[in-house]
């Protein structure tokens, strides 16, 4: 009889800064989506934790019974409507499973609710419940995973995604699957131990493509998995973005039934990033030199100018305009722009035609956190429905969408070719360009409203990645937050704070 494992979950990762809420219906728009049952298996071979799950059940002949899998792109907590609905038909499908030998949850980690700080933890009890005590519950755990206690209770064993960008989605739902196993045929007894910091830390130094104080505790996280008797070794920077109690940096180690071997290198990655907690500070460049800086390099340069604080994957509004203002002030040319939230403009220019001028205002509507509405004439070069293949290893086989989508080009052909959209973005891939008939390669300027997943495609590609400081709700500045439920003190908010 072979194995039976059940899987499902709910992932989102919430600002809390963001007004709106995530609703049902925007778990199946754009780059969102719910997948039922058999739709689940359809991510066979994605650049997804889904690609990894089920390529190792396949190999070693699981019988893997898929639930609910409802994934939405960062934004506002969730409503109490979509939690509910999701949670019932997950818990649900386990119940029709049942009796299974094990489960292997699809959540994020950094999930909260209209109604409550933890998404995960909640729904992992309710697993719990179900299944009881004996049934091993492992997951995979986004390296932005707020950790909270509820969470740690009812699972077995998490394993942390290791790089950001996260190319690692398929290798950490593969090791998930394998330690799962592992426990399940008797081989391994889990046993996890975490770790949490008075420390939160902007997205931006958490990024793997550079030695950041991050990846180099997780290159001895990595160290860590490769000795005997450890079967992950996770560090978590959190999500800072959320005021809630429990975001902020955390580890967690599993060993083969050596609580003291995981108790002992849990603390030693927390001290590693403790140690380090000053480097964690983020210091972005002035929109102004930035621009300047690009417009003043060698003829063929590729200037990324990454709109850190208006982050796409980062749950903010999407229409942030300080960098187009700084642009238009400098009479920047050969810049093109990924993206620019704002229905009301896509819909004026689809209106108004392909090849029509117009003049409209664009952005700065969602919020008032992400720069004022800029007046724009431009040409109507294309209008498109939004859909477009992601074809980086971020996402590879997975399809993205920002609705329907116009390229407005201001000043002519050589201008700023902006890109309007009807949902947010999360420029992480070239064809966030291409699809749209823009070169990348070719541009002197790319203004990407992301902090930092842009790095695995673009970084290649670049002359010069620049982060800058335009206001909005994923800025590196944890200063600017209010927080109110965030427990205290924390670094840097309180710079005396001590450890442990
Ligand atoms: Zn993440």
């Amino acid at each position: 009889m072979p194995i039976r494992i059940a899987t499902g979950g709910i992932a989102q990762e919430t600002n809390t800064f963001q007004w709106e809420p995530t609703t049902l219906a925007d778990f199946s728009r754009g780059s969102s989506g719910i997948e039922r049952g058999e739709g689940i298996m359809r991510l066979r071979g994605t650049g997804t934790i889904y690609g990894g799950i089920i390529a190792e059940a396949e190999a070693n002949g699981v019988e893997l019974i898929p639930t609910l899998y409802a994934h939405a792109v960062p934004g506002g907590r969730v409503s109490r409507e979509a939690y509910e609905a999701f949670c019932a038909e997950i818990l649900d499908g386990f119940r029709r499973a049942l009796p299974v030998d094990g489960v292997l949850l699809g959540i994020h980690g950094a999930m909260a609710l209209e109604h409550g700080p933890d998404g995960e933890g909640p729904l992992i009890a309710q697993i719990r419940e179900l299944v009881g005590p004996d049934v091993p519950i492992v997951a995979p755990l986004d390296l932005h995973t707020n950790l909270s206690e509820e969470m740690m209770a009812g699972a077995n064993a998490f394993v942390g995604y290791k790089e950001y960008p996260h190319i690692d989605m398929p290798e950490t739902g593969a090791h998930a699957m394998r330690l799962l196993l592992a426990v399940i045929r008797g081989e391994a007894r889990p046993t996890m131990v975490h770790a949490r910091l008075p420390l939160i830390a902007p997205n931006q130094s958490m990024v793997t493509t550079w030695q950041s104080p991050l990846k180099e505790a997780i290159d001895r996280a990595r160290e860590m998995e490769r000795a005997p008797g450890v079967l992950a070794a996770t560090v978590l920077g959190g999500f800072p973005f959320a005021d809630i109690p429990f975001a902020g940096l955390a580890t967690i180690v599993v060993t083969d039934d050596d609580p003291a071997l995981a108790r002992r290198l849990a603390d030693e990655l927390a001290a590693l990033c403790w140690a380090r907690r000053e480097r964690f500070t983020i210091r972005p460049t002035p929109i102004a030199d930035a621009i300047a800086e690009a417009l003043a390099g060698a003829p063929g340069s590729v200037y990324v100018l990454a709109d850190i604080a208006d982050s796409g994957a980062s749950g903010t509004a999407g229409d942030g305009t300080a960098i187009l203002r700084g642009l238009l002030d400098a009479g920047a040319r050969s810049a093109a722009i990924a993206q620019i939230m704002d229905r009301e403009a896509v819909a004026a220019c689809v209106a108004a035609g392909i090849g029509a001028t117009i003049t409209l205002s664009v952005g700065g509507k969602h919020d008032g956190l992400h720069g004022e509405p800029v007046a724009v004439t431009g040409m109507v070069r294309l209008i498109h429905e939004g859909g477009f293949a992601i074809g980086g290893a971020m996402g590879r086989g997975t399809r993205a969408s920002r609705g329907k989508t116009v390229v407005l080009e201001i000043d002519g052909p050589g201008g700023i070719e902006l890109q309007l959209t009807e949902l947010r973005g999360h420029p992480s891939d070239l064809n966030h360009f291409r699809a749209f008939g823009i070169e990348p390669t070719e541009r002197r300027i790319l203004v990407l409203k992301s902090a930092a997943h842009f790095r695995a495609a673009f970084e290649p590609i670049a002359t010069k990645v620049i982060e800058v400081d335009a206001p909005g709700i994923s800025s590196p500045d944890l200063r600017r937050f209010p927080y109110k439920d965030l427990r205290r003190p924390i670094y840097p908010l309180d710079p005396e704070t001590t450890w442990p």
